[in-house]
C-alpha cells in the first residue's frame, strides 16, 4: 500500500516525483503505550527525489485516529499528520555525514516511516478535550456528564464538617438555633 517503484527514478538525476497513496494500517502502540486504531485510509504525500548518490523521500501523513482519553478513558477521534524524511543510497554506503543509509531497491517500502511518523505526531497523554474532568477518583462517575455526589462531599472538607455538625445536632434532638 506505500509501496512505489522507484527503478525509473534511480535512473534520473535530478528528478523528483510525487505520489499520493493511502491504505489502511493496523492498530499500533501510540507513545503512550495504549492501542492507536485507524478509523479512515492513511494518506501519504510522498515526494522522492533523485540526488544523485541517493534518493531523497519526504512524506507526509495524515489520518483519523481512534484514542483513549487518558483523563476519562473515553473513546475519541482525532486528526493526525506526521511527517518523515528518509534516504536511500544509489552508490557507496554512507551520506555526507558518514551516516549508513540504506541501499535503494527498485521497491521500496514506506509502511514503517508512516507508522512511526503518526505515533511521533500523537499526544503522550491523549485528551478528548482541553478541559477534560476525568473520572471521580471515588466512584468513578465521568465528571464531564456530571456531578457525582461523593465529589461534593469529600471534594470540599470544609462542607464536610459543616455537614457533619448539622447532622449531629439535629441527631440530638436539640433543634438547630439557625432553623427557622
Ligand atoms: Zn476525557
Ligand atoms: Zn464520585
Amino acid at each position: 500500500m506505500f509501496t512505489i517503484s522507484v527503478a525509473r527514478l534511480k535512473n534520473a538525476p535530478a528528478e523528483q516525483r510525487r505520489y499520493l497513496l493511502s491504505g489502511g494500517v493496523e492498530p499500533f502502540p501510540g507513545p503512550g503505550g495504549e492501542l492507536v486504531r485507524i478509523l479512515a485510509p492513511v494518506e501519504l504525500d510522498l515526494s522522492v527525489t533523485n540526488a544523485g548518490d541517493f534518493l531523497w523521500a519526504v512524506g507526509e501523513v495524515s489520518a483519523t485516529v481512534g484514542l483513549s482519553c487518558s483523563r476519562c478513558i473515553g473513546e475519541y477521534t482525532a486528526r493526525t499528520t506526521g511527517r518523515f524524511e528518509e534516504k536511500y543510497r544509489l552508490h557507496g554506503g554512507a551520506d555526507e555525514e558518514g551516516n549508513e543509509i540504506p541501499y535503494a531497491a527498485d521497491e521500496i517500502d514506506f509502511t514503517e516511516h508512516v507508522i512511526e511518523s503518526l505515533v511521533l505526531s500523537l499526544p503522550m497523554k491523549p485528551l478528548c478535550k482541553e478541559n477534560c474532568l476525568g473520572l471521580c477518583q471515588y466512584c468513578g462517575q465521568d465528571l464531564n456528564t456530571g456531578d457525582c455526589s461523593c465529589r461534593v462531599d469529600k471534594g470540599d472538607p470544609r462542607l464536610s464538617v459543616l455537614k457533619d455538625l448539622f447532622t449531629g445536632k439535629e441527631g440530638g434532638g436539640g433543634g438547630g438555633g439557625t432553623e427557622k
